[in-house]
């Protein structure tokens, strides 16, 4: 699910210290810089929200790590 990233997500990602990202995952090769499962991680990574405008891509099999 792709949803728009609004000033309130940035607000709160940043106030709660939300953790959504691959950096973030127990299935995240950080050598590789990978996804264990062979996922796409693109648009899961932390860099992805440099953009403020970007969309909100959560991964269904994020494991926090
Ligand atoms: S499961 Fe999803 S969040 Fe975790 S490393 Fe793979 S793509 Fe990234």
């Amino acid at each position: 699910m792709k949803i728009l990233q609004d000033q309130r997500f940035r607000q709160q990602r940043e106030a709660f210290n939300l953790r959504f990202n691959c950096e973030h995952c127990a299935l995240f090769d950080e050598q590789r810089e990978t996804c264990a499962h062979g996922y796409p991680t693109t648009e899961h990574r932390q860099a992805h929200y440099d953009d403020p405008t970007a969309l909100v891509v959560f991964c269904k099999h994020f494991e926090l790590a």
